[in-house]
């Protein structure tokens, strides 16, 4: 198993293309093609894509949930 006891890296070795936080100072960087981004980065995402994603569909589905009751 490698040495990893929770101790941070001396040495950033990867750094987020939307903040700018290396993998020092976040939990996780995932790296992509000539990109890198951090979990923080990564709520940011989902969440305006959930919202997009949610004005989209109501715009379509009207009646989607049931309103029963
Ligand atoms: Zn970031």
């Amino acid at each position: 198993m490698p040495n990893q006891s929770g101790k941070a890296n001396p040495h950033p070795t990867h750094k987020c293309s939307f903040c700018g936080k290396t993998n020092n100072d976040v939990a996780t960087i995932i790296t992509g093609d000539g990109a890198c981004i951090c979990d923080e980065c990564v709520y940011v995402c989902v969440e305006i894509i959930f919202k997009q994603n949610r004005r989209t569909h109501s715009e379509h589905d009207v009646n989607g949930e049931s309103h029963a009751n």
